[in-house]
């Protein structure tokens, strides 16, 4: 994809925006905004209008669902290794710095999504989001996106789920406990690992591992059942017994309902970005990564295998999972699927 579903509006800059450089979009229209403030320095947002915003996940797709909203495109929280990367290139947009700082707004998004939930061919399938990137990047602290987007799925009672790194979505509590209480909510908390200086150089831009276990345990005090992504499980980095005995113990403590882990995949834009970040930081690796990434974007399998089963037996030794005693709670489609569930390792292609 590049501009051609997204209908942008005229570059009624104000103090801060300036006109789009058509070069760059193939568009005249964006407006581009940059703000003053610590938290935004060195970031460019580029706001449109979107034509559509729900979006079809293509069949051939693993992804365990079918509908997704996405209303950024690019994200702050600027992981080393982030899978979404080559979208950006699609909107000939950098894939490396580019899309830590080349923020795309759907600035229109909660209105359209309103509009396209009551459509008649809205057959109210389940709505996935932070599925590409995070919603609950730094920039929707300003934009406000999602309370609109949660409103709306809310008023149609339709069920959806979100996948976050971000501890924002604590903002929108309040909408998310009114939601639950019409519709199925799914909400996921990814935290691959609890290493303080492999998070500083690999996931510069995301809070803490530990404050978004805090999100995991907020939520479960609230009556919403939070379930953690354990991702990415970095080779080499963060795959020692004893960081995945730390990892899971963390995840358990934090009360969430499952885990379940990913291992790192490496597909074009990330790997060049990921590889490059390797030299700098552990150049005494990088061969190594060549040899266990040599058939692709995958480990091997005996390899996910290994890290699913290791993950597996932590999770039932901590009582992770739908047979915590005293935790009854329903297992929402929405949910990934317990650790437990999981006897091959998956490739699903999330944050
Ligand atoms: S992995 Fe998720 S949180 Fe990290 S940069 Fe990508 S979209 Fe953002």
């Amino acid at each position: 994809m590049r501009w051609d579903n997204l209908t942008v509006r005229s570059a009624d800059s104000d103090d801060h925006g300036r006109a789009a450089d058509p070069a760059l979009f193939g568009a005249d229209a964006v407006v581009t905004r940059t703000f003053d403030t610590p938290e935004f320095r060195g970031i460019t947002f580029h706001e449109v209008r979107a034509r559509s915003v729900l979006n079809r996940v293509p069949g051939a797709s693993r992804m365990p669902f079918e509908w997704t909203v996405n209303p950024y495109r690019g994200c702050t929280h600027a992981c080393v290794y982030c899978f979404a990367r080559k979208t950006h290139g699609y909107l000939d947009l950098d894939t490396g710095i580019g899309f830590d700082t080349q923020i795309v707004v759907k600035v229109n998004a909660p209105e359209l999504l309103r509009r396209q939930l009551a459509s008649r061919r809205w057959q109210g399938d389940h709505v996935a989001m932070g599925t590409n990137v995070d919603c609950y990047q730094r920039a929707e602290g300003r934009y406000r996106l999602m309370p609109g987007i949660i409103s709306a799925l809310t008023e149609h009672a339709n069920p959806f789920s979100i996948l976050t790194k971000g501890t924002l979505v604590l903002r929108d509590l309040d909408l998310l406990t009114r939601a639950a209480r019409v519709t199925d909510v799914g909400i996921s908390v990814s935290v691959g690992f609890t290493d303080a200086e492999l998070w500083r150089t690999v996931e510069p831009g995301t809070p803490a591992p530990e404050r978004r276990l805090d999100v995991v345990r907020t939520l479960g005090e609230h009556g919403i059942g939070c379930g953690v992504l354990m991702a990415p499980v970095i080779p080499f980095l963060s795959d020692t017994p004893a960081q995945l005995r730390e990892t899971v113990r963390a995840i358990a403590a934090a009360g969430a309902t499952s885990v379940t882990p990913l291992v790192l995949h490496l597909r074009p834009g990330a790997r060049e970005w990921f590889t490059a970040w390797l030299g700098r930081h552990h150049p005494h690796l990088v061969r190594r990564y060549e040899r266990l990434y040599a058939d692709g974007a995958y480990a091997p399998t005996w390899y996910q295998r290994r890290i699913t089963r290791q993950v597996h037996e932590l999770a039932q030794e901590y009582g992770i999972g739908p047979w915590r005693a005293g935790q009854a709670r329903r297992i929402r489609p929405a949910d990934p699927a317990p650790v437990a569930a999981l006897d091959e390792p998956t490739q699903l292609t999330l944050m």
